[in-house]
């Protein structure tokens, strides 16, 4: 969040351009008016409910119920029920919520037993769980806070008798700027009349951004003092894809907005006839382009968006409910669903990475002061083998639909891959035991996202079947920057040499040990990390869904040869500044790729251009 001011005369008024920096959270650029979105506040007092009006306080707390179920059954048909669109995926994921007894069954015990009023008892419960899960290291778990405080708003919206959500009369062309926009706030705005979105509470992660990529809609996040920073009617330029916002631009930021709005859409086209092409370079080098997944819904999205299989499902949703592990029969179904959406393609189910906050306070355990390095991932697993095999099992028992195959999470020792391994024979022995059907050979791989596990991937790949590199996590681990800590926003970046190294490690370990690597974080699908990848010789990609066609075309316009030869160089760059002078100096002169220099950074457009 730094911000730079400087003031410019333009036509000899003078005028102050604000350049924001945050987070690039859904590519693009648009240019428009700003309009404000104030999400109404409810003040909820708290009363002492007399013995006698309980019952009906309870009552009244299950009608605000009912009826904000009802509302979002009517948000829900007027979207037109569509199980592809992410919006009504969350607004699905509310009503789970209200069917959580657990708790449900909570606040009506805060009402009966503390004699609270109803808005207060929803408050209190419901805030103390959206905080709870914020102070958690996943971010899948932070995005869960922000529908829980979306479900608390509906809820006391019915208590308290107000219309909780934001209008729509958003003016065509808006640039929306919010403090926060609750998911299903998202989901009623009309994203025509959205130009682009600036959020000030948002993650990579956060629906909001997931929902703003789905869609197009460029989108930059963690701007602070919206409301200040931000003055409604003013005109700005977000730059979703480097982070940036400049309120009032200068006449020249407008002619680089207009250049660059031509070549996206130059860009568009080309990709919509490049839409057909395989997962494979120029020269021939086939590299399956899978999907990273996160809810069953997103198979269906990522099938036809044309990937093949999935390389990442993060299982951890199965976590959210507030009674702990989804049960088995369960979990298969789930699996079931993903793996028979890919009937042909190995669909990659990774088990649970819980990280140590959550687990902590579940099974009664000290908080931990360093969650990122504790008992996250395969290590809180492998603790709780009961957990771990039912996950198998029901893998396991899903496999026989397609193929399924696990992956292992903060592996950082050959012996927690023994450990795991023996797990799954343990469990795929038990369905045998019992006459399940199972597929003979489930594939066991393992994430190379620790430092340790990259160094050791020779030995690893003597045990395991197939290695998936986590860059989110590795580049954090290696450069030891916290990935979602914006004041080392500078050092956690994946083309930084050390980072490269481990990477090039990892396959040549691979390599020996005959087993194939895949990549499945967001260095996947940036185009100089996914070309880096490549040029070092990774196997698979794995991107989000609306990411598959990109990455496939970028691929049919390069040579995995020269690539080869760029990632030599980039290997044996002393720090990332010659890292990103080698690609430049290398990749340059090819019309496919076009450096910019803008406001102190420069600037990679892959524009698609044609090489012969
Ligand atoms: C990674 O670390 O790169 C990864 C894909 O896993 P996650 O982002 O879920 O930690
Ligand atoms: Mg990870």
């Amino acid at each position: 969040m730094v911000r730079l001011r400087e003031v410019e005369l333009v036509k000899g008024r003078k005028r102050k351009r604000t350049l924001l920096r945050g987070v690039a959270a859904s590519p693009g650029e648009a240019m428009g008016p700003i309009y404000l979105l104030v999400s109404q506040e409810f003040h909820v007092p708290r009363r002492r409910v007399p013995p006698q009006a309980v019952a009906s306080e309870i009552r009244r707390f299950r009608g605000a119920l009912r009826l904000a179920r009802e509302e979002i059954g009517a948000v829900r048909a007027r979207l037109g029920t569509n199980p592809e669109d992410p919006a009504d995926q969350i607004l699905a994921s509310h009503l789970m919520i209200f069917q959580d007894r657990e708790l449900m069954r909570e606040i009506a015990a805060a009402i009966k037993v503390e004699r609270m009023n109803a808005a207060h008892a929803v408050r209190r419960v419901l805030v103390a769980k959206a905080h709870y899960l914020e102070s958690l290291p996943s971010e899948v778990f932070r995005t869960r806070a922000a529908d829980i405080r979306d479900v608390e708003r509906r809820l006391l919206g019915q208590l308290l008798g107000a219309e909780s959500f934001v209008g729509t009369e958003i003016p065509e062309g808006a640039i929306v700027a919010a403090t926060e926009i609750l998911p299903s706030d998202m989901a009623t705005l009309d994203p025509e009349r959205v130009a682009a979105f600036v959020i000030e509470r948002g993650t990579l992660a956060s629906h909001v951004t997931i929902m703003a990529r789905s869609r197009g809609v460029p989108a930059v996040v963690g701007i602070a003092d919206i409301q200040e920073v931000l003055p409604e009617n003013e005109i700005a330029i977000v730059d979703g894809e480097r982070g940036f916002v400049i309120v009032a631009p200068s006449r020249q930021d407008i002619e680089v907005h207009r250049a660059s709005q031509e070549r996206a859409d130059r860009m568009r086209a080309r990709l919509h006839e490049r839409r057909e092409s395989p997962g494979e370079t120029r020269d021939g080098k086939r590299i399956p382009v899978r999907a990273n997944i996160e809810r069953p819904g997103d198979a269906a999205i990522a099938r036809a968006g044309g990937a093949e299989g999935v390389g990442l499902f993060r299982t951890e949703f199965l976590f959210m409910g507030a009674s702990g592990f989804a049960r088995e029969v369960f979990q298969q179904e789930v699996y079931r669903q993903v793996v028979e959406t890919f009937p042909d393609d190995p669909v990659t189910l990774r088990t649970l990475d819980l990280g140590g906050d959550k687990t902590a306070s579940l099974m009664g355990l000290p908080r931990e002061d360093n969650p990122f390095l504790g008992l996250r991932g395969i290590r809180f697993c492998l603790e709780h083998p009961e957990i771990l095999l039912v996950q198998i099992r029901a893998i396991l028992q899903a496999s026989v639909g397609g193929r399924a195959q696990i992956l292992l999470p903060m592996i950082s020792t050959v012996s927690e891959l023994r450990r795991a391994r023996e797990l799954v024979r343990r469990a795929a022995a038990e369905l045998a035991a019992a006459g399940q059907a199972i597929r003979a050979e489930v594939p066991v791989g393992v994430m190379i996202e620790v430092p340790s596990a990259a160094l050791m991937s020779d030995a690893l790949a003597r045990d395991a079947d197939f290695f998936s590199i986590g860059s989110n996590d590795l580049t954090q681990y290696i450069l030891a920057a916290d990935r979602g800590n914006e004041q080392v926003a500078s050092l956690y970046n994946w083309l930084d040499p050390a980072v490269l190294r481990a990477i090039h490690h990892t396959v040549r370990g691979a390599e020996a040990g005959g087993i194939p690597v895949a990549s499945c974080g967001e260095m996947s699908s940036e185009t100089l990390g996914m070309l880096l990848l490549v040029g070092l010789g990774v196997d698979e990609l794995s991107v989000a869904p609306g990411q598959v066609r990109r990455v496939r075309a970028l691929l049919g316009g390069v040579r995995a040869s020269e690539l080869a030869k760029l990632a030599q160089r980039c290997l044996a760059a002393d720090d990332i500044g010659e890292v990103l002078r080698v690609i430049r100096e290398q990749l340059a002169p090819d019309p496919q790729f076009e450096f910019e220099e803008r406001d102190g950074r420069w600037l990679c457009h892959w524009c698609l251009a044609e090489t012969e």
